[in-house]
């Protein structure tokens, strides 16, 4: 669409970060630019993976998902769980561990932070192989939630991550190599 166009038209591209042979997707010139802003958020709720009334959240990761996962939400009139890294929260917290391709990461959320069976709808700024989607959607499960899906701006081609959520429905704004 030509809103996935504009927002793509804003997306930088940094070879070499954060290490060598990595091609960073960076879509902060979106959010900076009004209309960028005000597409994206446009665009998401145009492309949600299911309906808005099929879910009761929206979750996002650090910190990126916090970027636009609070106004996707409120444009929604739902809430916004925010999904942190370790050690940030006061207890009690439930967390997920995951591994990278270079050591160990997870997720955490405070106790109480999700209700027993709360449609959650995750979001996160890009998905690559999944492994940071799948750890929040086992943390929201963990919790006692139901994961309703997924919604990225940035989906990586190749890195098998789309295959990696399974069944759960997912969709992304612009897909990228
Ligand atoms: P995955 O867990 O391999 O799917 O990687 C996705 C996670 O890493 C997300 O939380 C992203 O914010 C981050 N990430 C990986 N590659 C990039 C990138 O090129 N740009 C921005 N974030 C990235």
């Amino acid at each position: 669409s030509a809103d996935a166009e504009y927002v793509l038209s804003l997306i930088r591209t940094i070879p070499g970060f954060p290490n060598k042979n990595v091609l960073f997707r960076d879509f902060m010139p979106v959010l900076a630019d009004p209309k960028g802003l005000a597409t994206l958020l446009k665009a998401l709720k145009l492309a949600l993976p299911v309906a808005a009334r099929d879910f009761d959240s929206v979750a996002g990761l650090e910190a990126r998902g916090f970027l636009f996962g609070p106004a996707l939400a409120a444009s929604l009139g739902k809430g916004f769980i925010a999904l942190r890294k370790t050690g940030k929260l006061p207890p009690e917290t439930i967390s997920e561990q995951y591994t990278l391709e270079y050591g160990q990461e997870s997720v955490e959320v405070e106790t109480n932070a999700i209700s027993s069976n709360e449609r959650v709808l995750i979001v996160d700024d890009l998905i690559a192989t999944g492994g940071s989607a799948n750890a929040a959607a086992h943390l929201v499960e963990k919790c006692g939630g139901k994961v309703a899906g997924f919604s990225f701006v940035m989906e990586l081609q190749g890195l098998g991550g789309r295959a990696s959520l399974g069944s759960y429905p997912a969709s992304a704004l612009v897909t990228m190599p």
